[in-house]
């Protein structure tokens, strides 16, 4: 069964009254009411597939509402762990049997196999002497994550808008699920926004996930102005109350000049909306291109200015090294990683579990050094 919200509920928000006209935006109320929606589908089969999500998700809450600071930070190492496993099982070839200090030739061959880029390695190496313990490594390593910012939840814009920028196949629908499915755990109420309509099936992707997590999502018909779709999607959030907005974007258009028109103007957009929306722009990297995913976000940096990166698949990826580099160029903070194809599967970025956990593949751990 669907329930609509017509459209023009969303635009009774008397705040934004007239300014669609100031822009010269392509109103939706041209056209047909059914072409943009607000969609919550749950069909008998659909609360089915939730049981077994729920039951994932009521993990996702007793790690969210875990009180001990330490098993906190313990659980986030072992996830980095995992996700790096196949990184780190590269190490073996250079660094068969783990040691307290390493040779200068192994770890630049460790942080090149990782896939850090050279300029970054050379910056990491600098003035070392011959042998490096894992004190010293890690005090390189971790300032090159100087721009990860600290997240302050309270006070936040409402709704607070997120629009997730980054080429197909990056992970950008899945993450924007993942991104849901979190605020949803704190009880936040989630509105969705499938702008990008160049596709018709990212239109239907998002609407499957939305369906999924029980979350509203406002969409169109592929082909129409994903700007209206933006602006549509912030106007309900704010009449109707919502924590947070997520709006999609196109990953490709016909040419990278239509490309970045859409995105300026969407963003234009989202200000007209709502003041200084969109609040953050996330760009969304595939972790498993490594260093190549640099030269793309720059490119989006340019046209628009992104304000923090999410990295996906660090599980499936040997390249885990290139996240360095993706922050040192880029100077943006990361602040996910998706580690699965889950909607629970995206963890908060840590500098330190992250460098602790590659650490872990080649030094041994203090503990272990006291022991020897
Ligand atoms: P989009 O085209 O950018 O919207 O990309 P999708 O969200 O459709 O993701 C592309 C593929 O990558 C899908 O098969 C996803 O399941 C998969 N994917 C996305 N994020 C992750 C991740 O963190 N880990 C893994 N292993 N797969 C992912």
């Amino acid at each position: 069964m669907f329930s609509f919200f017509k459209k023009k509920e969303n635009n009774d928000n008397s705040d934004n009254n007239g300014k669609k006209e100031d822009l010269d935006l392509p109103s939706l109320n041209n056209e047909k009411e059914e072409d943009q929606v607000i969609t919550n589908e749950n069909t008998l089969e659909k609360k089915e597939d939730l049981k077994t999500e729920d039951q994932t998700i009521s993990n996702g809450i007793k790690e969210e509402k875990s009180t001990n600071n330490s098993d906190e930070k313990e659980s986030q190492k072992n996830f980095f762990s995992r996700a790096l496993e196949k990184t780190v099982s590269n190490f073996s070839s250079i660094i068969p049997k783990k040691k307290e200090i390493i040779f200068f030739n192994e770890i630049e061959d460790v942080l090149i196999e990782a896939d850090m880029e050279y300029e970054v390695i050379e910056q990491v190496m600098e003035g070392f002497e011959n042998f490096i313990s894992r004190k010293q490594l890690r005090d390189r390593l971790i300032p090159l994550f100087a721009n990860v910012p600290k997240r302050e939840e309270e006070n936040l814009p409402k709704p607070f808008v997120q629009l997730i920028i980054g080429v197909n196949g990056a992970g950008k629908t899945t993450t924007i699920a993942k991104l849901a499915n979190r605020y949803k755990l704190k009880n936040k109420k989630v509105l969705l926004g499938a702008g990008d309509t160049f596709r018709a099936a990212a239109i239907e992707q998002l609407s499957t996930w939305a369906s999924k997590l029980d979350i509203p999502i406002i969409k169109t018909k592929q082909g129409h102005d994903a700007s209206a779709v933006a602006y549509d999607t912030i106007s309900s959030g704010l009449a109707k109350d919502f924590d947070n907005v997520i709006i999609d974007t196109a990953g490709r258009l016909q040419t990278q000049t239509n490309l970045s028109h859409e995105l300026k103007k969407i963003v234009k957009v989202c200000s007209k909306a709502q003041e200084n929306a969109p609040h953050q722009k996330l760009m969304i990297l595939d972790g498993t291109q490594g260093n190549s995913a640099i030269a793309q976000a720059k490119a989006f940096h340019e046209m628009i200015g992104i304000d923090g990166i999410i990295v996906t698949k660090l599980d499936g990826t040997a390249k885990g090294g290139a996240l360095f580099s993706i922050a040192s160029q880029l100077k943006l903070p990361i602040l996910y990683v998706g580690i699965g194809e889950k909607a629970t599967d995206l963890i908060e970025f840590s500098a330190d579990a992250f460098v602790d956990s590659l650490l872990d593949g080649i030094y041994l751990k203090d503990l272990e050094v006291n022991k020897t």
